[in-house]
């Protein structure tokens, strides 16, 4: 995708009020020269959200959460920077660079909207048919599984007719083009050339993308057609790994209930709604998938898998909590009574129940713990050197040094072996990585970070400094890393470090741009860089001088006398 210059941003950001876009979501009141309101992204009784329209930032004393227009946007609405940004620009009458759409682009979209427009139809038609006596088994089946009216009709359940050109038919009277029935994945060609369409006496499950776009489409067989689930197939329009059933719906009850639950199917997503639980979501097909689990981060809630306790459901809890672990996604692990889903218990036993398995909900690496310990003996050596064999991996990519620390002690624990020893024999990816040094002080490394990176926006000289001592692809916050890089980019084109150019340079990372709008511009931040530059200078040189048998004091010493000269040098020199 091609970049957007720095000016674009610049000037977007620059005609948008953010007292006025922030008002839409907040009330505010005047306070000074600032704003406040309750803020939006914590539960709270006192107003602790300020908004600062001179800078165009906002920041809640409450929760931390902060940023400008832009990370407001793409937190409230969970979009990508590029959305984000495309929408404000079109709100306020600017044009993104043409040379931002390369040739075959503006094909793609026009392809891309009239897919659109033809999954939209065609969820209209599922509906209407579902409506009709020709979805009369459908409904009775939904009725029989304990499915009012008014959930069947808040999720547009349709029906697809069995018949080869039901919906093509239909679709042809009002104008939808076949070649976008086939974009959107709604009809098949045979080997003779003709379409026909692709879900056939099935229910339908409109599935919705986090803008509440209807995408694609989910169809449960009636009777013992195979396969019993059908998906759309990935096309210009949907992705069967990115998209989640329910996410958009979740959305906004996940963030007041501070957590979203993930169940296995569509139905037990329509069951959670029904009884009051809305902030549910289920992944499509059988198993989560590494983009989803990007996804979910995004919302920053913590991710509560409810799964069957079967040893199906349970063999798919610990894939999700794989890839929930390999994502640093904060979440936990709720089994089910085995062979129950959430309507069985929901139907049964109501709302309590699912709550009091969700409250015994283990935390993704003990149960990832637990499952290794399960398979291998540990009355043996063998079989705990198997079981430690198998944590190598996930253990070395914890990057969050509290929980690998929790890790360690759970597994040396469990396994009996002495910490130390477990320690040494699990060389963590990050020990390899991370300097020497002692972290600095105060919020540890990433706190550091975030200070060099905000040291560079004022004065871009210090950057070397930092390089130095902490390069880019040292840094421990995996986003705040892509930051730096991007930083060390613009410094070598000679270009200058300023936030906009940042941003122009991060325009597909929404990570690294979401850390980015974190960073408070504040007083201090120059200050506590040196700060830290100087304790892993420090650092350094201890490790050295312990390392060729020196005294480290005086090495440490030595070396501050050598710099405050050479400081003195460059001061004569400006
Ligand atoms: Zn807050």
């Amino acid at each position: 995708m091609a970049r957007i210059p720095e000016e674009v941003i610049r000037s977007v950001q620059e005609s948008v009020d953010i007292v006025e876009i922030v008002g839409k979501y907040v009330t505010l009141k005047r306070s000074g020269s600032s704003f406040r309101g309750l803020c939006p992204f914590h539960e709270e009784k006192t107003a602790s959200f300020h908004v600062f329209p001179a800078s165009g930032r906002y920041k809640c004393f409450g929760c931390g959460e902060g940023g400008n227009v832009f990370t407001f946007l793409m937190r409230r609405s969970n979009l990508g920077f590029r959305e984000v940004l495309e929408e404000l620009a079109a709100e306020e009458g600017i044009e993104l660079p043409a040379q931002a759409e390369g040739p075959g682009e503006a094909e793609q979209r026009g392809r891309r909207l009239a897919a659109l427009d033809a999954v939209r139809y065609a969820a209209g038609f599922f509906r209407a048919v579902f409506l009709r006596p020709a979805g009369e088994a459908a409904r009775a089946y939904l009725e029989q599984r304990g499915f009012r009216a008014e959930t069947l009709d808040a999720f547009e359940i349709g029906f697809a007719p069995d018949a080869l050109r039901g919906l093509l038919d239909s679709a042809r009277k009002h104008a939808i083009s076949e070649s976008a029935l086939f974009d959107a994945g709604l009809v098949r060609r045979n080997e003779r050339g003709q379409l026909y369409d692709m879900f056939r006496g099935r229910i339908i499950f409109p599935i919705q993308d986090l803008k509440g776009r209807v995408v694609g489409f989910g169809a449960r067989a009636m009777g013992d057609a195979q396969p019993k689930y059908l998906n759309s197939p990935d096309s210009i329009l949907f992705h069967k790994g990115r998209e989640m059933y329910g996410l958009h719906a979740a959305r906004d009850a996940a963030r007041g209930a501070r957590r979203l639950l993930v169940v296995e199917g569509y139905t037990d997503v329509m069951a959670c709604h029904q009884a009051g639980l809305r902030e549910v979501a289920a992944g499509l097909g059988t198993a989560l998938t590494p983009e989803n689990a990007r996804q979910l981060r995004r919302f920053r809630e913590r991710v509560i898998l409810l799964y069957d306790g079967d040893e199906a459901g349970r063999r798919a809890a610990e894939r999700a909590s794989e890839i929930l672990l390999a994502e640093q996604v904060d979440g936990a692990v709720a089994l089910l009574p085995p062979g129950k889903d959430p309507a069985d218990l929901l139907a049964r036993e109501g709302l309590e129940a699912i709550e009091q398995v969700v409250e015994q909900a283990r935390d993704l690496w003990g149960f990832r713990l637990e499952r290794a310990l399960e398979r291998h003996d540990l009355k043996t050596l063998e079989g705990r050197e198997k079981a430690i064999a198998e944590l190598k991996e996930p253990i070395a990519r914890m990057v969050d040094p509290i929980r690998r620390d929790l890790a360690f002690r759970l597994l040396a624990e469990r396994v009996g072996v002495d910490e130390a020893t477990l320690r040494r024999q699990i060389p963590t990816a990050r020990a390899g990585r991370a300097p020497a040094a002692d972290p600095p002080r105060a919020g540890g490394w990433v706190r550091a970070e975030g200070d060099f990176i905000l040291a560079a926006l004022g004065d871009a000289t210090v950057w070397e400094r930092v390089e130095r001592a902490h390069p880019p692809d040292r840094f421990v916050d995996p986003a705040l890393g892509r930051v730096a890089g991007a930083i060390h980019d613009l410094r070598t084109r000679g270009e200058s470090v300023t936030r906009e150019a940042l941003l122009g340079a991060l325009e597909d990372n929404d990570e690294a741009i979401r850390a980015l709008q974190a960073l408070d511009a504040e007083d201090g931040a120059f200050a506590r860089a040196m700060r830290h530059l100087v304790r892993i200078e420090d650092g350094k040189r201890v490790e050295e001088a312990l390392r060729s048998g020196k005294d480290p004091l005086e090495a440490v010493i030595e070396a501050r006398r050598a710099k405050r000269a050479a400081g003195a040098d460059d001061d004569g020199a400006r």
